[in-house]
């Protein structure tokens, strides 16, 4: 009998069919059966699940259910919800994910370090002013987090002449950037940034972490991208300081609540570029493989993939 791997996913009856064309296609001795269609009986055979923004109630009753493939790199929202579960959680990491990302980061670095914002507003009003600008390596961007996508990221702004930043948690070395750790250091770096990329995880520790106070001691004029988790930042505070004319641009990815409502006053914001979470979707085509060798390793090799660590929230 052929294994059974459950789908638990709340994405729209389309988007599944498409998942599911992509998984059926790489999962060769297994059957993958969305939870809707799954048996009563069926529910205690689940050892492993496949899951995309899923229903917590269904999961939690899958009784045998050992670990979850998400096919999202982020996984915040889920180790939130299944905070007192036994299941372990292993998340997409994905190097064709960590190329898109660095490629978004790169480009919204340049459309920032090349004033588009500011070229933009002058063309709205018919006005023709030449506007000079530092060499790349003046230019200090800080990436905050410097995981798969963070690290990526870093590296392609280097190789492309900017003096890069990073910051983590624990101590990295990596050539030709500067790196810092702890919070004690965040402080210091910030007022040293011309612009800054969160690519954080949301966590206890980093919710709520770049906060009024944080944001202002950033340089005069500097500006802001955020393509990892809204609450990380204070958006109200991030409005205020560009309002100020503290703060230059944001480049702001991801929100609170997705769709952005349409009353936001963030939409209206003329130093604000709001993009609708774009800047590293899962790949179906990838995705699908390396889900299907976490599993396959787990059931063939009884290797367990990289689990989540729930306490540290990432
Ligand atoms: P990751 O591999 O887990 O890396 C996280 C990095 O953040 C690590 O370097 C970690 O430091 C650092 N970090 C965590 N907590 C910290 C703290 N309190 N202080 C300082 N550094 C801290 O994560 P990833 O795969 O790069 O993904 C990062 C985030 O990107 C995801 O969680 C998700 O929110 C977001 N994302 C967004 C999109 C999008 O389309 N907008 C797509 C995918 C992911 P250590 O290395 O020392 O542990």
């Amino acid at each position: 009998m052929k294994k059974l791997i459950a789908f638990v996913t709340s994405l729209e009856e389309e988007v599944n069919i498409l998942w599911l064309e992509h998984l059926k296609a790489v999962f060769n001795n297994y059957e993958i059966v969305l939870f809707k269609d799954l048996l009563q009986n069926d529910y205690e055979r689940i050892e492993v699940a496949l899951v995309a923004n899923p229903n917590v109630e269904e999961l939690l009753n899958l009784k045998n259910l050992k670990w979850v493939q998400s096919l999202w790199a982020g996984v915040e929202k889920l180790v939130h919800d299944v905070e007192n579960s036994n299941f372990n959680i292993s998340r997409m990491i994905d190097k064709n994910m960590s190329e898109v990302m660095s490629d978004s980061v790169l480009a919204w670095s340049f459309y920032l370090y090349k004033n588009m914002p500011l070229y933009k507003k002058q063309q709205d009003q018919t006005l023709w002013i030449e506007h000079e600008i530092k060499e790349k390596s003046e230019i200090t961007i800080t990436v905050l987090g410097l995981g798969e996508l963070g690290l990526a990221s870093a590296l392609k702004l280097k190789n492309n002449g900017f003096n890069v930043k990073a910051w983590s948690r624990s101590k990295k070395e990596i050539e030709g950037i500067s790196t810092y750790y702890g919070n004690d250091t965040l402080q210091e770096l910030l007022k040293q940034s011309d612009i800054l990329i969160s690519l954080l995880p949301l966590s206890k520790e980093t919710k709520n972490l770049l906060d009024q106070k944080k944001l202002k001691s950033l340089k005069k004029n500097a500006s802001v991208i955020n393509f990892s988790r809204a609450s990380i930042f204070d958006y109200k505070a991030l409005a205020f300081l560009l309002d100020e004319k503290h703060l230059k641009h944001a480049v702001l990815d991801v929100f609170s609540q997705e769709p952005l409502e349409k009353d936001s006053f963030l939409w209206k914001h003329e130093d604000i570029t709001i993009l609708p979470h774009i800047s590293a979707p899962t790949n179906r085509r990838t995705a699908s493989k390396i889900a299907f060798w976490n599993i396959n390793e787990y059931f063939v090799n009884n290797k367990e993939p990289l689990f989540v660590d729930k306490n540290k929230g990432y």
